[in-house]
């Protein structure tokens, strides 16, 4: 079972992946983007980061919610509100419990990959973070590891997609060839989890 330390760990774990993969995030944004992708994140992830040291809310349902809620707060871009409706709507859906299971864990994701949909009209193939949070949500039923290879592997397969949402869709055939950053950070997102799972789960 999963606890609300747990969800912390994914958090953290996060925050210091985005830390460490801020430049390249803000790289990959150059191109077709306007290069603020990792610097977005790095500032909503070390928010969520020091709210949940000072917080520590007691469920798994608690953390997530107050991780999207701080994103949607601290982050500018269109990524900001996505990923905190993705974190809020899969808090919601985990409820009050204490400890959740890895297969309601995939059911509230989801339910968040969803929500993100609806909210920036994205669909699989759009060149967006939903390339990479669809196929790990699919691949969850078979672990953490194969949700995190599965969200590289679709991050990496948009590269030759023209975007289609987003500000990268402005460019229309000349987004193609380049790795989408929130497709990238997406994956960072989903190997958390992994670690979450190995440090003390
Ligand atoms: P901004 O585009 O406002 O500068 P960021 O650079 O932080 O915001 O985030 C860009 C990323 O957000 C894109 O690479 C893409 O993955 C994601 N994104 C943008 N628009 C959408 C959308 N409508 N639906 C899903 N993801 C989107
Ligand atoms: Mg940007």
């Amino acid at each position: 079972m999963l606890d609300a330390d747990f969800f912390r760990r994914w958090m953290t774990a996060t925050a210091a992946a985005v830390d460490r993969e801020a430049d390249h995030l803000t790289a990959l944004d150059s191109p077709i983007g306007d290069a603020d992708h990792g610097s977005n994140l790095q500032r909503g992830f070390r928010a969520v980061a020091t709210t949940l040291e000072k917080e520590s809310p007691d469920t798994p349902g608690a953390v997530l919610t107050l991780a999207g809620r701080q994103l949607i707060s601290t982050v500018g871009g269109a990524s900001g509100p996505l990923y905190g409706t993705l974190l809020r709507r899969t808090g919601k859906a985990l409820g009050e419990a204490a400890e959740v299971g890895e297969d309601q864990l995939a059911d509230a994701l989801r339910a968040g990959v969803d929500a993100v949909m609806a909210l920036g009209g994205a669909a699989p193939g759009d060149k967006t973070m939903i390339d990479a949070l669809v196929p790990a949500v699919d691949a969850l039923g078979d672990g953490f590891a194969a949700a995190a290879s599965a969200a590289t592997e679709g991050a990496l397969a948009t590269t030759p997609l023209q975007a289609r949402k987003g500000r990268a869709s402005y460019l229309g055939e000349r987004s193609i060839g380049h790795q989408d950053p929130g497709a990238t950070s997406s994956a960072l997102l989903i190997a958390g989890l992994v670690e979450a799972g190995a440090n003390g789960g």
